[in-house]
């Protein structure tokens, strides 16, 4: 569907910004901020920062006092997340700029359309908003706070939304992060849906519950990896590990797959998938779905299928766990190494920030190198453009994945 803009009357949405507070930088700490990435840590800053609270608006100025920003401020690691970067204080039509620019990117990309109707909005960095995640499924837009100063605009948010969407949002949903300490509790902050509500994927259906589903509901970002699964899958008997609401399933289906085995440990994952694979005119008997967990599943396998879909979990969410993730890593890729057919293809994943694209890339190599398979690779892939990454934050390219030939 496409959206129409309403032509704004500047006086009906006027947000003033206060700056309750200064933070000076240490002597050569302005390089990163110059560049435009938004995070200043705690031990880069100079000044005193016990009056503040977090949440709070804040100038970042250099040793100088030169200023180079505004934004969040909080009491932690991350110290600041710059919102604005300008010498000016950010203006009245502030959230209504940011969601206008990242409007205007998602519409470059040609989102929504015809054929997909659910996408991401904003998605933190990538659009100049850290601490903030908008996904928009169909006639509503699902707002996540990450953090306390994102938790203390969510009117503003709202506002500006409705302003901008009027013609393409029924309703608003408020969803704290699973972590997430809040006093707020979830719940719609305009409208009212019913859920599970039907969305649209590059023509598949999916239901998407996103009151008790996992993050908003659905996982968008892995939307162009499941059209190259779909290009790999005719004929080939498939199994969809970690599958959730059978997202990589459902293309594989209606590529013309023999077969699609979902496995997930959640059994409400695996009741939804169960429901889609119907409501896409499927059949469960023919294509079963296990509520079990992965690596039990596939300890008594060998030579069964052609085409695997790895897509785990975070298994690390912090620095301290990434030993352990590249342990899991490992485990499952020469898992699932030793249990596909000769001539078959992997599609492997990791969603996990802390592990970075090398990190992974030497994961899956050690993970071969103890299979004693021939393995090539057949593509590099990420996350669509609607899970934006800033050029100057590549910390944001959390989504790394592989596609492998298995000889
Ligand atoms: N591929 C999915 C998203 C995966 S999210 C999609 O395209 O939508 C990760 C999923 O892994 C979750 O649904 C979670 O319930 C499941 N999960 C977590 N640990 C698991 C395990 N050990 N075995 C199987 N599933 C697991």
């Amino acid at each position: 569907m496409a959206i129409r803009l309403k032509t704004l009357n500047p006086l009906s949405f006027a947000t003033m910004i206060t700056i309750a507070g200064s933070i000076q930088l240490k002597k050569g700490k302005e390089q990163s901020a110059k560049r435009h990435h938004p995070w200043i840590f705690s031990g880069a800053i100079d000044s005193k920062t016990d009056t503040l609270n977090d949440g709070d608006w804040v100038v970042v100025m250099d040793a100088h006092k030169t200023i180079l920003g505004y934004g969040h401020f909080h009491h932690g690691t991350i110290a600041v997340r710059i919102l604005h970067f300008s010498k000016e204080p950010p203006g009245p039509q502030f959230w209504k700029e940011k969601i206008m620019a990242a409007h205007l990117q998602r519409k470059s990309i040609g989102l929504p359309s015809s054929s997909t109707n659910a996408y991401r909005l904003i998605h933190g960095e990538g659009d100049g908003l850290s601490g903030l995640i908008i996904d928009v499924y169909n006639e509503v837009a699902i707002i996540q706070a990450h953090t306390q100063g994102m938790h203390r605009e969510v009117s503003h948010i709202v506002e500006a939304l409705r302003q901008l969407l009027a013609d393409q949002l029924s309703a608003i949903y408020f969803k704290n992060p699973p972590s997430h300490q809040s006093n707020e509790k979830d719940g719609y902050l305009f409208g009212k849906s019913s859920v599970p509500h039907i969305i649209r994927e590059a023509g598949h259906q999916f239901l998407v519950d996103w009151e008790s589903g996992q993050k908003t509901g659905f996982f968008l970002d892995q939307r162009e990896n499941r059209k190259l699964l779909a290009e790999f899958s005719k004929g080939r008997k498939v199994l969809n590990t970690f599958c959730y609401t059978g997202g990589f399933s459902i293309y594989a289906l209606q590529a013309g797959a023999a077969e699609v085995h979902s496995v997930d440990t959640s059994e409400k994952a695996i009741a939804l998938t169960r429901e889609n694979i119907v409501l896409n005119g499927f059949d469960n008997e023919k294509n079963p779905s296990f509520a079990i967990d992965t690596f039990g599943f596939l300890s008594d396998k060998k030579d069964c299928y052609d085409l695997i879909v790895l897509d785990p979990p975070a298994f690390a969410k912090h620095k301290s766990a990434k030993h352990q993730a590249m342990k899991g890593y490992q485990r499952l890729n020469a898992e699932a190494f030793r249990i596909i057919k000769s001539g078959g293809i992997i599609f492997t994943f990791s969603c996990s920030q802390v592990v970075n694209r090398q990190l992974f890339y030497d994961t899956i190599v050690s993970a071969a190198i103890q299979s004693g398979r021939e393995i090539k690779v057949l593509h590099h892939l990420s996350q669509p453009g609607d899970h934006a990454v800033s050029i100057f934050h590549s910390e944001g390219e959390y989504l790394k994945g592989l596609v492998l030939y298995v000889e």
